[in-house]
């Protein structure tokens, strides 16, 4: 039976190339959602010759039939998300959105706590993005935050308002921070931003929920990727929501789990890391420049280089265990196109022991070195499975068979066309 549940998550350190896959796997979605992040993570589709950077708004945003849903999990910095809509307006395009009235808001106190918290963090720091996205995580668990809904009701939202902003102020004072505007302005200004919102804000849970029982195709994107999960990531070098595929469920109110659902994990066919963490395969300094340059391994808004390495099948093992995936997605395989020999990590030494799988322990992390697999390279790649040298199938039927997943989904380039399908 086809699954009619559909998620796709990161299996690494995030940017694997997710826009582009969930746009691809949109085409026959009744619904595209976001369960969690925020504007923390974008997405890059790239189009018709177009390019489309998305960053609360879900990819199924091109496909006038697919319904874009926010779900409860994501972190919403208004302001960020009706510039969004304005742009897509600005390109013709009318966004299907629906926002839940669940979700949490990103208020002004959060951004400034995490400008006063920069500094404070050190080699244990996360990289954070500067966007409000711990603290306002912070604030959900504290029963301090603000919700979606709240902003649609005037006086709930002022009750609420004046304890979290009293609590929050005194957070950033005594971080040494400076929060610069006063309660009646960002009462105002965030009264203004719900009404602007308000057509979008529903109750998507049971929206989707009906949509579900109905037997409507949901398709679930991640953002981020496995390393990256709080809990299952490499903590505390992590994110501040989960991104792993159980969380679809909790991130949008769906009780999914008693369906067959298909996961689809975003493996890049090398890794790429934003920010401070061990990172196993990282490429030293000196040979990392040219894979950079030739994925393009950017920051999107930041423009700051990325680290890169070889593929960790140590880390992809761990994304299907915690994930489930039922098949892997093998993405940016045309950027290895042309490297004489392409290396795959398969264990870490870790004193002298080969270990197979994720440690917990972050010294045990640090200590571990790559053993490695190393696979001839290829100077051209076909546009069928069949098509593939040798060298590329040997390659990817190894990570089949060593993280004990399908690759069903191999992608050779940026656009929609140029992507191979197994059946
Ligand atoms: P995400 O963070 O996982 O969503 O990553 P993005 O969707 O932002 O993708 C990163 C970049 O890779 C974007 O510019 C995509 O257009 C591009 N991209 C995706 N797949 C491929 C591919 O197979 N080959 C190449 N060369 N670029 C790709």
């Amino acid at each position: 039976m086809q699954a009619k549940i559909t998620v796709v998550v990161g299996a690494q350190w995030g940017d694997e190339g997710k826009g582009k896959i969930t746009d691809l796997l949109a085409a026959d979605s009744d619904y595209v959602v976001r369960f969690q992040g925020g504007n923390n993570a974008g997405h890059t589709l790239a189009v018709s010759d177009k390019t489309y950077k998305l960053h609360l708004i879900p990819s199924g945003v091109l496909y006038p039939q697919c319904i874009s849903v926010i779900g409860n999990g994501v972190l919403v910095d208004p302001k960020v998300l009706l510039a969004e809509i304005a742009e897509f307006k600005t390109q013709g395009i009318e966004v299907n959105l629906k926002i839940s009235e669940r979700a949490h808001v990103i208020m002004p106190y959060h951004i400034a706590i995490d400008g006063a918290l920069s500094g404070h963090q050190g080699q244990l720091g996360a990289g954070s993005t500067n966007r409000g996205i711990a603290p306002v995580s912070a604030d959900k668990v504290y029963r301090h935050g603000i919700r979606m809904g709240d902003l649609l009701d005037k006086e709930l939202f002022k009750e609420k308002l004046v304890k979290a902003y009293t609590f929050n102020k005194g957070i950033v004072q005594s971080l040494g921070g400076q929060l610069d505007c006063s309660f009646e302005d960002i009462y105002s200004e965030y009264v203004a931003y719900g009404e602007q919102l308000r057509s979008y804000i529903t109750d998507t849970e049971l929206e989707l929920y009906q949509a579900f029982k109905a037997g409507k195709k949901i398709l679930f994107e991640g953002a981020q990727g496995m390393s990256l999960d709080p809990d299952h990531g490499m903590y505390p070098h992590t994110t501040s929501t989960n991104n792993v595929a159980p969380y679809a469920a909790v991130g949008s109110g769906v009780g999914i789990l008693n369906t067959p659902v298909r996961v689809v994990g975003l493996v890049k066919a090398y890794v790429s890391r934003v920010g401070i963490s061990p990172f196993i395969t990282e490429l030293p300094e000196n040979e990392a420049n040219v894979l950079r340059d030739k994925g393009n391994e950017y920051g999107t808004t930041t423009g700051r280089p990325r680290r890169v390495g070889w593929l960790d099948l140590v880390q992809v093992r761990q994304a299907v265990r915690v994930s489930g995936l039922t098949d892997i997605a093998l993405t940016k395989l045309d950027i290895l196109t042309g490297f004489p020999e392409i290396k795959v990590c398969t264990a870490y030494d870790i004193d002298g022991v080969q270990v197979t799988e994720m440690p917990a322990s972050l010294s045990k992390i640090r200590k571990a070195k790559p053993m490695y697999k190393i696979f001839p390279g290829w100077d051209n790649l076909g546009s069928t499975y069949d098509t593939l040298p040798s060298s590329v199938k040997n390659y990817i039927e190894f990570i089949e068979k060593e993280v004990e997943c399908r690759v069903s989904i191999i992608s050779l380039g940026p656009k929609r066309e140029q992507t191979i399908i197994r059946n």
